[in-house]
């Protein structure tokens, strides 16, 4: 593409594009990111990646970040990423990749009790990839609740090096109780809540986590509501 002139507009920001010597080529966006092959002015090319979408670290490196903004894309094609939106205003990016696969992925909530017990399980995982060798990556995706940051662990797509990553995960997630139940409750409800709903319908459905309960409500709808309202009317009686 050659295509320089007065009346090329930057697809992030709207302005024309002026280029700094005549014969400049813009800027275009970076493969993997949304504005991928679109033109794109210096000043928002270059600021890119302020906020960026998703920030990965190969290997335990903690120095070096590899950002994908809007239209650039540090990791060189490793990693693209996708917008999920949830509603007009609310979202979460979404990496995708040919190099690596995701082989651990969860959120962590601020203030809440999985947070250490998260920590401590990704401090034991990366140590042991790196012992064994395994090639990986860490990647952070933005999404629009500040309170959450997803955390992933990629490994390069091996498949001897994914089956022992596998392996590590499950170890690790033994060491660190990842399965108890204090780390999958007090996120969708307030704990006591829970608990009510364990009593008026734990008999009839098994409810242990949040998600349980968010499952059951979205499969009944207002069946669940009715059935709710029942139980507590038989709760009052027996009392
Ligand atoms: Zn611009």
């Amino acid at each position: 593409m050659t295509e320089v002139g007065q009346d090329l507009i930057c697809a992030l920001c709207g302005e024309p594009i002026v280029p700094r010597d005549p014969g400049d080529r813009p800027y275009t966006g970076d493969a993997g990111t949304a504005y991928e092959g679109k033109p794109i002015c210096d000043t928002c090319y270059d600021e890119d990646t302020c906020e960026p979408a998703a920030t990965i670290y190969y290997g335990g490196d903690h120095d070096e970040p590899h950002l994908i903004g809007s239209c650039r894309n540090e990791t060189e094609g490793d990693f693209r990423v996708k917008w999920h939106s949830t509603d007009p205003w609310r979202g979460y990016y979404e990496c995708e990749s040919g190099e690596y696969v995701e082989v651990f992925t969860d959120a962590i909530l601020s203030g809440h009790e999985s947070e250490e017990m998260l920590k401590k399980l990704y401090d034991r995982v990366l140590e042991r990839f790196e012992e064994e060798d395994i090639g990986f990556a860490r990647v952070f995706c933005r999404s629009s609740n500040v309170f959450m940051t997803s955390l992933e662990i990629w490994v390069k797509r091996d498949f001897v090096q994914l089956l022992k990553a596998h392996a590590i995960i499950a170890q690790a997630k033994g060491e660190v109780d990842y399965d108890n139940p204090l780390y999958s409750t007090g996120i969708l409800f307030p704990r006591e809540n829970l608990e009510k709903f364990k009593d008026l319908l734990g008999k009839k459905y098994n409810i242990t986590t949040d998600k349980d309960l968010a499952d059951l409500a979205a499969e009944k709808g207002n069946d669940l509501l009715a059935e709710l309202v029942e139980a507590a009317k038989g709760g009052v009686n027996e009392g």
